[in-house]
């Protein structure tokens, strides 16, 4: 049945469900888009195991107050009472003391070629034995290998691989490097330096793979047995490393400071999430604080993203946002831009930034053409920056 009402009446039930639309259903959409959640790790209380295990050994750097422990690793500064486990997942607290549970405790193990690292100025198309143990301290929501970086040790599958076994496989195989990857190395700090260490004096290159989150002793101690790292810069934006990967900027920037003054060759991996990180000007940004601090010679890698983990509604990165990214770090000064996961793409291959020919033609991790010789361009002999000879 149809109620008629007056024009008074009508105005007045408007008013009030507009008063509604405006005090109530509103609180369906974001208050306030400036004000982003921040998706940082938590301590897990009462989580762990209560004795150590066969892979566990004491962290490296923490100090003590009773029996409570605080990690000084990562910028995170876990602090654990006794029984509660890390951000990482892959330290806790027993008995008053700070215990890695990742220390021989690989849950992959492969070999890639080095591309993939991805390093495109670091002996390329030689092999890298790839190692990970389980564990993160960032919570990234696009996160590639989630399935081992934000596991416990304990839930993933395990090889049994000391610093001296991984090694030794290297070494039995002919293999240059090892490789400190898919998960976060800096969780499994302990494992990867004597690693590295063991490595260093086999003539083995380390190269590590890492959100760049550490703190500047543990990373300062580390370099000397580092020979490459290709390092994400997540983003250039602070919120944004709060609500997409539940960290800060600062200590990263820290840290590829730390890397160009110690001389150790890096390559910087931008992964680009769709309406998080294709802010045009940020990249700008970004691309003119990597010139100002470290020059123009360090490799910028624009990755293209997927669907994936917590982001499996967004849509993968258009090409065509990767070559404009790519076009303005290369008028910023970079002299080496590639772009990642678009196979065949010319972008990635590497020219000569003097003469613009072509170096290194690659056709995904194969190389058809190489054009560098002595370091040099082999058309008009500029240095090319990187590490080329073969050991
Ligand atoms: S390395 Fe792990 S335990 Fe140490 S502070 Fe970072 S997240 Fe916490």
């Amino acid at each position: 049945m149809v109620r008629r009402i007056s024009r008074k009446t009508f105005l007045k039930e408007i008013g009030a469900l507009s008063l509604f639309l405006a005090t109530e259903a509103h609180s369906f959409w974001p208050k306030d888009k400036s004000v982003k959640k921040s998706v940082k790790g938590h301590i897990f209380k009462n989580d762990a195991p209560e004795i150590p295990w066969k892979w566990s050994i004491e962290g490296f750097y923490y100090t003590k107050e009773g029996k409570d422990v605080r990690c000084g690793i990562c910028p995170n500064r876990c602090y654990l009472r006794p029984g509660d486990r890390s951000i990482c997942r892959s330290k806790v607290n027993i008995n008053g003391k700070l215990i890695s549970l990742a220390y021989g405790n690989a849950c992959a193990v492969h070999i890639d070629p080095i591309e993939k690292k991805p390093l495109s100025h670091f002996y390329p198309s030689t092999q890298v034995l790839s190692i990970a143990a389980a564990g993160c301290n960032f919570r990234c929501l696009n996160c590639q290998n989630w399935e081992i970086s934000q596991r416990k040790p304990e839930e993933v599958r395990h090889y049994e691989l000391f610093p001296k076994d991984v090694v030794r496989n290297a070494k039995e195989k002919n293999i240059p490097s090892i490789a400190y990857t898919y998960s976060e190395p800096i969780s499994y700090y302990e494992y990867m330096y004597d690693t590295a260490r063991l490595a260093r004096s086999e003539g083995i290159n380390n190269v590590w793979v890492s959100n760049g989150y550490i703190n500047k002793e543990p990373l300062d101690r580390l370099t000397q047995y580092l020979d490459a790292a290709n390092v994400n810069l997540k983003s250039f934006d602070d919120d944004t490393y709060r609500s997409l990967n539940g960290g800060r900027l600062q200590p990263v920037l820290n840290t590829f400071k730390l890397l160009h003054e110690k001389g150790i060759w890096f390559e910087i991996t931008t992964l680009v999430v769709p309406g998080y990180i294709d802010n045009e000007d940020m990249i700008k940004r970004m691309c003119e604080w990597i010139l100002k601090e470290l020059g123009p010679d360090y490799p910028l890698h624009f990755i293209r993203f997927f669907p994936q983990y917590k982001l499996n509604r967004l849509p993968a990165t258009p090409i065509k946002t990767l070559e404009s990214l790519r076009d303005i770090a290369l008028k910023a000064g970079l002299h080496y831009v590639y772009i990642g996961n678009v196979p065949g793409h010319d972008a990635y291959d590497t020219y000569c930034h003097n003469c613009h020919k072509i170096l290194i033609k690659r056709d995904g991790y194969n190389i058809s053409q190489f054009n560098i010789v002595n370091g040099r361009c082999k058309f008009c002999n500029t240095p090319i920056p990187g590490r080329w000879e073969k050991k």
